[in-house]
């Protein structure tokens, strides 16, 4: 029996390997969903989406893409707060999933950031039941961190384009310059 669908938002498709695994191993329904306005610049954002659609074309999921790109969006909420930048940029990817699992008749969402050693685990949860919340759809949580390595033994023979930042500018700057925004 089916426990249900679950909307996936992906970041990567190095994360997003295993996580999509993980999911349909507990017996969801699963797509996943492209919407990463954090990711600088344009070209950069670009390469990670041709990424994850070779992935997705690979295991066999469905994809679902927004359209556009809310870099705009993204600065309006970051500019200011970059010390905090990371909530805000959690809260956005995670609000349009939520919206988008509602919209679409999913019973859930959930996010590939929960795989990844370099996020804000805690955080992420948080905003996730927030939302969830508010918006009166389940958000599924699991500490998928021990599978990064997982994921990373489904894609390392897919020749995938890797990232090397998390995705916005000030991260890139972070990773280059190794500086530190405080
Ligand atoms: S560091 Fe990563 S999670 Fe934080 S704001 Fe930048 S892109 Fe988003």
């Amino acid at each position: 029996m089916k426990a249900g669908s679950v909307l996936v938002h992906c970041c990567c498709a190095h994360c997003t390997a295993y996580t999509i695994e993980h999911w349909r191993q507990q017996g969801y329904e699963t797509s996943a969903l492209w919407y990463n306005p954090n990711i600088h610049p344009y070209m950069e954002h670009q390469n990670r989406l041709e990424a994850m659609q070779s992935l997705a074309k690979t295991l066999g999921f469905q994809l679902i893409v927004i359209e556009g790109y809310d870099i705009i969006d993204y600065f309006r909420r970051v500019v200011g707060n970059e010390t905090q930048r990371c909530q805000y940029c959690f809260h956005l990817r995670l609000l349009k999933t939520a919206e988008s699992a509602i919209r679409m008749g999913y019973d859930t969402f959930t996010t590939s950031l929960l795989i990844s050693h370099q996020q804000k685990h805690d955080l992420l949860q948080e905003i996730g039941n927030k939302i969830a919340q508010e918006k009166g759809v389940g958000f599924l949580y699991a500490d998928l961190r021990k599978r990064y390595s997982d994921s990373r033994r489904i894609t390392k023979s897919l020749n995938l384009y890797r990232q090397q930042y998390c995705g916005c500018v000030y991260s890139e700057w972070e990773r280059y310059a190794d500086v530190k925004i405080e």
